[in-house]
């Protein structure tokens, strides 16, 4: 517990994403902070990626109602990312919360309850760090919105599970996760570090509305592009 601020005074903080030291009270140098890739208001309301995707769309048959990360899964940002999940920097999920509530379109967080996308229980037993919920704690802090654990996965069951890709499991109805909560509100935000292909999302939002929920959105750091 003590180590790391005695750790903090012998050496200076280094920037997590490239390892050089950064101002004081600093986690990102500078040079990692102007090469941030910001996407910028000109994104897909639905999916996030640039551009507007129309009919087109890569998540017009995906059960969130809307998607949105400040910056591509690349550069610095796909560093931080790193750092926080396989190096536990939890001040990276600090950084990147106050990014996300700098740079949110108007009106996408207002009023919702924040839901981390559960973690793996092995992968979070190896961590030893619940990313996602790190992130969605910071966010609702900054935000004075309520973060809730909605959700957790269904214990996986590896004989029945071999074998089968997490697409085929989906379009089967094998959700990776359910809802914990006996109540749930009207509005979700999920949170996670990053969009990738959006299928844990889906099934996050699949199981929530199932259960009630009537808008379930996707806010994510970064975003594959
Ligand atoms: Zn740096
Ligand atoms: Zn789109």
């Amino acid at each position: 517990m003590l180590l790391a601020p005695l750790l903090g005074l012998l050496a200076p903080p280094a920037c997590l994403a490239c390892g050089r030291p950064p101002g004081p009270r600093d986690v990102l140098c500078r040079d990692c902070r102007v090469a941030l890739p910001w996407l910028g208001p000109g994104v897909c309301a639905r999916c996030g990626l640039p551009g507007r995707c129309g009919r087109t769309c890569p998540a017009r048959r995906l059960a969130y109602d809307r998607a949105w990360a400040p910056v591509a899964y690349a550069g610095p940002a796909r560093r931080l990312v790193g750092a926080l999940k396989e190096r536990g920097a939890v001040a990276a999920a600090g950084l990147m919360a106050a990014q996300m509530a700098a740079t949110a379109p108007p009106g996408l967080l207002a009023g919702a309850v924040l839901s981390a996308v559960p973690a793996d229980p092995l992968r979070r037993r190896r961590r030893g760090l619940d990313h996602a919920g790190r992130i969605a704690a910071e966010l609702a802090s900054r935000c004075d919105l309520e973060a809730a654990a909605l959700l957790r996965r269904r214990p996986s069951r590896a004989g029945r599970q071999a074998g089968a890709s997490r697409r085929q499991r989906l379009a089967e109805g094998r959700l990776p996760v359910e809802v914990r909560a006996r109540a749930v509100p009207e509005a979700v935000l999920l949170v996670d570090d990053v969009h990738t292909t959006g299928a844990t999302l889906h099934a996050c939002a699949v199981a929530l509305k199932a259960a009630g929920v009537r808008r379930v959105g996707a806010v994510t750091y970064a975003r594959t592009l």
